[in-house]
């Protein structure tokens, strides 16, 4: 038989060896001038493993474990042999046909070793199996479903496994460069993604921060009240996740920019404010919150010496089981009592008197976390900050379930920086998906009216679904439970005294000017949605509308669509500071990122 090439040679024989029953091993050559003069290629079989051989070598060159490795081989001489002729073409020198052993049935010969490969198909399944954070194993399942069965397939599990593993090795040693000339060729497809990062003396990556354009407008609306959460599992190379988080007008976590870290000193967190500042053209938030972190806490109060700083209640309260003894873990009471001083006080007196009953009741003056978290219950206590416009949002920007559950979805501590942005991207996209739905059912349905009143039609058509079943709720309960006790006036200023069958009584005083009124229930400066007891006084006052003064940008349904110019704001100062990307941009190929690794 005549070969063109050596290709051609190997093919026939695997094809002989599958349709037959056994597996192939390529052999030695003899090579002169670039050239192959003779090849083997035979039963994989043949020949007997040696100790010392008998732990495999990966592709890189890594050992894998390879714990009860059975013997295969038992001297099977069967093989070919081919020749280059003169012609250059190859013909076979010698050939042994027979086996000393039996043949793999037609069952199971799509498990003869040279028979199996990862088809292109089953990559491309299997990354973008990963693009949705779901692992190799699922992603063979879904193979096996999809293409009729596992003969079909073409590999098995562990050869899915290990290809996979084989290619993070790969993947590994340019890990960071990789990522770094992802972020710089979004910025290509979009001049408004902004990202930044830094390299140690090793050329190793230690802090990269990005946002893209549709963050960017995103806290252009809902970044005044932001969270900071530094908690996250750290990546493959121990640095840490931070993502930035907000709310937005459907009441929906909204990521708003994040960043990865090498570690947690006070410069890091200063160089990540700083460039979280500059990548919104100097714009603060009024309000952020972070875990307990000393070096964070520097930080804001160097960089953002304007924004009150407080920290996440979620994260506090998650500890207080572990600070204390089992018989008070288990106490439906403990915790009942517990939330409801922390979440549900209305004045400083009433949290003090209700946290000091609880340390007495149940023996804990000796703790020192509680003492701790009592000398700073200024800084996480939300009744203490009652005035902080927004800051009623806290509970929903802090670790909340929604930002808890999308955030793990691609933080883990084995992956890679490729891994993460594949399943990064589609998480961000889901999350986005979801906004989308809420802006459509916002924009193209409408909630049954629950009162006559002319101001819950005018509401109706401003805020979103979810603001607004807020508001009616409000408006309902000034309707059915608000009584007006008593009005009194001085200069300017109507103060009227409503009581309400199951809450206090709350005063609100309104300028009659301009009918701005203050509650002392503090739900608008809370919330930014007008609470029951200024929707009744403002009745009173024959408003049949709520005044514009009232009603929030953020919580509109259009309040997107008024941000471009602040937009194209930032998109100015971004374009001032892009001196480190031009720098890259000037070498070409990125031969300067070449040397960051990690
Ligand atoms: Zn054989
Ligand atoms: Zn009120």
């Amino acid at each position: 038989m005549i070969f063109d090439t050596l290709t051609d040679v190997e093919t026939f024989y695997k094809s002989y060896a599958h349709e037959v029953g056994f597996s192939v091993r390529v052999g030695q050559h003899k090579k002169e001038n670039d050239e192959i003069l003779f090849k083997r290629y035979c039963c994989s079989r043949e020949g007997y493993r040696q100790e010392s051989v008998k732990k495999v070598s990966g592709e890189s060159g890594k050992k894998r474990k390879s714990p009860n490795v059975m013997e295969s081989r038992c001297g099977c001489q069967a093989h070919i042999v081919v020749k280059l002729d003169s012609d250059k073409k190859y013909r076979i020198y010698s050939m042994v046909e027979a086996h000393n052993h039996c043949f793999v049935s037609p069952d199971k010969r799509h498990l003869l070793r040279s028979n199996r490969n990862v088809s292109e198909r089953a990559k491309s399944t299997l990354f973008n199996c990963h693009k949705a954070s779901i692992g190799t194993s699922q992603a063979y399942r879904l193979l096996h479903v999809r293409e009729g069965g596992f003969e079909n397939v073409g590999c098995t599990k562990r050869d899915l496994q290990n290809y996979f593993s084989d290619l993070r090795t790969k993947i590994k040693d340019a890990d960071a460069q990789m990522f770094v000339a992802q972020l710089e060729r979004k910025k290509e497809v979009n001049p408004a993604f902004f990202y930044e990062f830094m390299v140690d003396e090793q050329r190793r990556l230690v802090r990269v921060f990005w946002a893209d354009a549709i963050c960017r407008k995103n806290y252009s609306v809902f970044g005044d009240v932001i969270s900071v959460d530094a908690t996250y599992t750290t990546n493959q190379y121990n640095m840490k996740f931070v993502p930035f988080t907000g709310v937005n007008h459907h009441l929906q976590s909204v990521f708003l920019r994040a960043a990865f870290l090498a570690d947690e000193k006070i410069d890091s967190y200063v160089w990540l404010f700083k460039t979280f500042l500059k990548a919104m053209g100097g714009v603060a938030p009024h309000l952020i919150t972070t875990d307990e972190d000393a070096s964070m806490m520097a930080a804001i109060a160097q960089i953002l010496p304007d924004t009150a700083h407080r920290f996440c209640m979620w994260h506090i309260m998650e500890k207080v089981p572990e600070k204390v003894r089992p018989s008070i873990r288990n106490d439906e009471q403990f915790w009942e009592r517990l939330n409801k001083c922390v979440w549900g006080t209305e004045n400083s007196d009433d949290f003090v008197s209700q946290w000091n009953s609880i340390i007495t009741d149940y023996e804990l003056m000796e703790n020192d976390w509680f003492s701790n978290r009592f000398a700073i219950r200024e800084s996480w206590i939300p009744v203490y900050f009652l005035d902080i416009p927004l800051a009623g949002m806290l509970r929903t920007t802090s670790r909340s379930e929604s930002a808890n559950s999308f955030f793990n979805r691609f933080i883990h501590r084995k992956l890679t920086f490729v891994e993460f942005w594949l399943r990064f991207d589609t998480a961000l996209e889901c999350q986005r998906q979801e906004e989308l739905k809420a802006d459509n059912a916002s924009l193209h349905s409408t909630p049954k009216l629950m009162t006559p009143w002319a101001m819950e039609k005018q509401c109706r058509g401003i805020y979103t679904h979810e603001v607004f079943s807020k508001f009616q709720e409000q408006l309902v309960a000034a309707r059915d439970h608000c009584i007006i006790q008593g009005i009194s006036e001085c200069e300017d200023i109507r103060c009227f005294t409503i009581s309400s069958l199951t809450r206090k009584d709350r005063v609100v005083h309104m300028n009659k000017s301009n009918m701005l009124g203050r509650c002392s229930c503090k739900l608008y400066e809370s919330y930014g949605i007008p609470c029951r007891h200024i929707i009744q006084v403002l009745r009173v006052e024959k408003q049949n509308e709520i005044p514009s003064i009232y009603i929030m940008k953020r919580w509109e349904t259009r309040c997107k669509r008024c941000v471009l110019y602040i937009f194209f704001l930032c998109l100015f100062c971004f374009l001032l500071y892009r001196p480190t990307i031009l720098l890259f941009r000037f070498t070409g190929n990125y031969s300067l990122m070449r040397k960051v690794t990690y």
